[in-house]
């Protein structure tokens, strides 16, 4: 596997998400599709399962908090811990709007 986009981490290890074949990078919380998805041309797995746009927002929350950001498919939180740090991804993302991709919110 190769490095994750977010922490950095070489050869990271996931853990399964509940959407078919993503699974999350254990240190950071950032979901990939590791088998069974569709590929565009020129992609490969693992292939990041956060739209380009939001990678700058993820990678800024990674390196002031150290903290993972969860934000991968879950029908459900795997433990409270789990539910607490996505909650605070959220709360981060909320007073960090300057982070946000530009068309975040925009009216279509
Ligand atoms: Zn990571």
């Amino acid at each position: 596997m190769s490095k994750c986009l977010i922490c950095d981490t070489e050869n990271f290890p996931g853990g399964w998400t509940d959407l078919n074949g993503e699974a999350s990078c254990l240190i950071c919380g950032t979901p990939y599709q590791i088998v069974n998805g569709t590929l565009l041309v020129g992609e490969v797995y693992p292939r990041c399962n956060i739209d380009s746009a939001w990678l700058p927002c993820l990678r800024a929350y990674w390196q002031e908090t150290r903290k993972p950001n969860w934000q991968g498919i879950f029908l459900g939180w795997r433990s409270q811990k789990q539910r607490i740090e996505a909650e605070d991804f959220a709360d981060w993302v909320h007073v960090h709007k300057e982070l946000l991709p530009s068309k975040v919110g925009e009216k279509k």
